[in-house]
């Protein structure tokens, strides 16, 4: 019988994760970037079998030859951002309740009630064991 040896280890690899237009943070302005990402590879006999874990990423501007964190993709134009900051204004306003009241007295108004909700009927029994029980 033969002893199988297995020649194994691992290898750092870097790969083009993808390419595009993007905001330089450095240039200010609408650049080609290149996203790369580092990992480290299983090997067998010397040849990169699988990925076992990413080491690092970077998006690189053509222009300038900075690298940025992949973040960055994420940032838009300058009125993208005050958009965005807009909307984090928005969503910080306590939300205005939709519709009409409910009125205990008028099941009418109650519109859709969970079933295990508190019945707005103000009995303090959950739905499905109070008025939900006629619906
Ligand atoms: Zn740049
Ligand atoms: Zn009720």
């Amino acid at each position: 019988m033969r002893t199988v040896i297995f020649i194994w280890g691992t290898k750092g690899r870097v790969r083009t994760a993808g390419s595009g237009t993007f905001n330089c943070p450095n240039c200010r302005a609408p650049r080609q970037y290149e996203h790369k990402k580092a990992q480290r590879w299983f090997t067998l006999y010397f040849i990169p079998v699988f990925p076992m874990e990413t080491l690092g990423e970077s998006v690189t501007c053509s222009a300038c030859k900075r690298s940025f964190v992949p973040a960055v993709l994420e940032y838009g134009p300058a009125h993208h951002r005050a958009a965005q900051i807009g909307d984090m204004r928005a969503a910080n306003v306590p939300p205005v309740p939709k519709g009409r009241p409910r009125d205990p007295a008028n099941p009418a108004t109650w519109g859709k009630v969970s079933r295990n909700e508190e019945c707005p009927c103000g009995s303090g029994a959950r739905y499905k064991h109070c008025h939900g029980r006629y619906s």
